[in-house]
């Protein structure tokens, strides 16, 4: 396993852990900077924050700061309660596989999306099997589209506690069943996202981190469950603070040869985002060295 304790070279900051800075939004702009400034190597910015600046503004600032990307958040929503919806959902993730090329983004993580109308609060039917065929049917388009273009999707599986409103495939299983049935060849150009938030718990994660082996895992994401955790969507613990043997996961990862980038993404609406943002990137520099 590779030594994280004294150099943070292999750090990537998911955007979103900065998305605000003292309770303020914080252009994309200005992380970019932020994180160049701390050698920091890489990021993955989300679709919101580089709309908000301009792709063509975020890229050339990405190219001129030196950084990499460690992967391009995010793809899917792909279930949806009519045809009109499932057409509208095809033509914005080829935006987003658009926008992962012109950023030179290693992959596109796909959030696959739950019951239509859900994370809105009204879901439009109870059928989750639906919803998961149309997964696997949108991620079947998507792939052809991706491939032409040579880049990489990457399923993220969540925490089952979002099945209903933002992703219905919930285990490595599941992802990598949806791999195998897609891309039997292991092409490289599907596979998973491993988040140790939402896989922390699950009794087959290392059977299943095999499974995918090299070809497969795409990306790693960190951060820690606090327990008691009191939010389910934005309450995210720094590395150290919570319950997740991060090293543990990481050494199994980096066991089927992963050598990417390490990701730390954290939501936290109560404490993180109401930070100054240099203390939270220089916080997460430490405990990537001390808990990662
Ligand atoms: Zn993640």
């Amino acid at each position: 396993m590779r030594d994280f304790s004294q150099d943070h070279s292999c750090l990537s900051i998911n955007t979103a852990t900065v998305r605000q800075s003292r309770g303020t939004p914080l252009p994309l702009t200005k992380i970019i900077e932020a994180c160049a400034e701390r050698g920091i190597g890489a990021i993955s910015p989300w679709r919101d924050q580089v709309a908000a600046s301009g792709l063509s503004v975020i890229s050339q600032s990405i190219k001129d700061h030196g950084l990499k990307l460690s992967g391009y958040c995010r793809g899917g929503m792909f279930p949806a309660a009519d045809a009109q919806g499932l057409a509208a959902a095809t033509a914005d993730n080829r935006a987003a596989v658009d926008e992962a090329c012109e950023l030179n983004a290693p992959c596109l993580v796909l959030v696959v999306g739950g019951l239509p109308g859900a994370l809105a609060g009204h879901a439009a039917h109870k059928d989750i099997a639906r919803a998961r065929d149309q997964v696997v049917d949108g991620i079947a388009t998507l792939l052809t589209y991706a491939k032409s273009c040579g880049m990489p999707l990457a399923i993220e599986p969540l925490h089952p506690m979002y099945a209903a409103d933002r992703a219905c495939v919930n285990t490595m299983e599941q992802a990598l069943d949806i791999c195998d049935a897609l891309d039997p060849e292991q092409s490289g150009a599907l596979g998973v996202a491993v988040d140790v938030y939402h896989v922390w718990w699950d009794p087959k994660l290392q059977a299943q981190i095999q499974r995918a082996g090299k070809n497969r895992l795409l990306a790693f994401h960190v951060c820690d469950w606090l327990t008691p955790t009191t939010d389910l969507l934005n309450d995210r613990g720094m590395m150290g603070d919570g319950v997740i043997d991060i090293p543990q996961i990481r050494s199994w990862v980096e066991a089927q040869g992963y050598s990417g980038f390490s990701e730390v993404e954290i939501f936290s609406t109560q404490n993180w985002w109401l930070r100054d943002h240099a203390e939270v990137l220089d916080t997460c520099i430490a405990r990537h060295r001390s808990h990662v």
